[in-house]
């Protein structure tokens, strides 16, 4: 299995600016793809913000942190974005139209041998393995957010999945600090959400139906949970509002679930329709 050095990442946003950052700093070129320019922009914004962090919290020197910017390029053009890469990483929104029109769209434009590994946070590779048109070469890669802290990865395959493929995703993973958490038999959320999302939804709905306060479901929680230094509503801010009303929304579709999709609502009127997303924009939940 060869070390994959060319990166493309799909999708500036939350989780797919820190994959991008992440790795250029472990020395992987890096070309980072968005639909919109704007989301470009706001990549790059972060990108300055990240180099703050690992400049502060992981000690990084001026020389990593400007070695980091120059292995990074920032395309909205999909041809171009994709034209070296060995490994493509989706970090688009948790839409399934959205990934498998990105999928189709980029399918004719990769490298022949290049991988292609998704981040869904709980949706299956196997919805989307055909839409690559190299289904063997395709897998799930899933990061957690706050990536240079939370270094863990989740690796699962879908039925096709050549070993080979996730042997060198394993191999990428590695190479990038991250500590690989396979993943046996297909899983919507993997481990990580499969717990996680469980314990969002019951704190959003305490809050929906006005049991009680963010704040006092945070509190509780990091007292039950002797020092945690977030509850559930700081996970919130953190994850992002946009994907946490995607993956709420969608789950509270499918499974026509009425709870969920209050909770949806709750969220898309009190913090996505005035422009709070969360951490990455200053409040949410909590003004940072
Ligand atoms: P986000 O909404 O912050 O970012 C998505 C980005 O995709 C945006 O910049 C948007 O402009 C872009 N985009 C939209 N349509 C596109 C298209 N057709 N082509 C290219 N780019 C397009 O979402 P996020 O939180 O970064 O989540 C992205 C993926 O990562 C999702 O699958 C999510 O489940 C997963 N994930 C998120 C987290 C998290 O904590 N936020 C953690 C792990 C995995």
């Amino acid at each position: 299995n060869t070390s994959v050095n060319h990166l493309t990442v799909l999708g500036a946003g939350v989780l797919g600016a820190q994959i991008a950052w992440h790795s250029a700093f472990k020395g992987k070129q890096v070309v980072v793809y968005d639909l919109f320019s704007e989301a470009l922009a706001r990549g790059q914004i972060a990108h300055q913000q990240y180099a703050d962090i690992y400049r502060k919290d992981l000690g990084a020197s001026p020389e990593q942190i400007e070695q980091t910017f120059a292995r990074l390029r920032y395309s909205s053009d999909l041809a171009d974005a994709v034209a070296d890469a060995e490994l493509v990483i989706e970090a688009v929104p948790e839409i399934p139209e959205i990934k498998s029109q990105v999928y189709r769209d980029m399918a004719p434009l990769l490298p022949a041998n290049c991988l292609v590994a998704t981040n869904s946070s709980t949706l299956l590779p196997s919805q989307f393995a055909e839409d690559t048109g190299r289904p063997d070469k395709y897998c799930a890669l899933h990061f957690a957010n706050l990536i240079w802290s939370m270094n863990l990865a989740e690796i699962m395959a879908h039925a096709s999945t050549a070993e080979q493929t996730l042997r060198s995703i394993t191999r990428f993973a590695i190479e990038i600090g991250m500590i690989p958490v396979p993943v046996r038999k297909p899983q919507n959320g993997y481990v990580i959400n499969s717990l996680l999302v469980p314990l969002l939804t019951a704190a959003q709905t305490l809050v929906t139906n006005g049991i009680t306060t963010p704040e006092t479901v945070d509190r509780t929680y990091m007292v039950m949970n002797r020092g945690v230094s977030m509850g559930p509503f700081g996970v919130i801010d953190v994850v992002g509002m946009k994907t946490y009303y995607d993956v709420t929304q969608y789950w509270g579709n499918l499974n026509q679930d009425e709870q969920a999709l209050k909770n949806a609502d709750y969220i898309k009127h009190n913090f996505l329709d005035q422009g709070k997303l969360g951490l990455q924009t200053g409040s949410g939940f909590y003004n940072y």
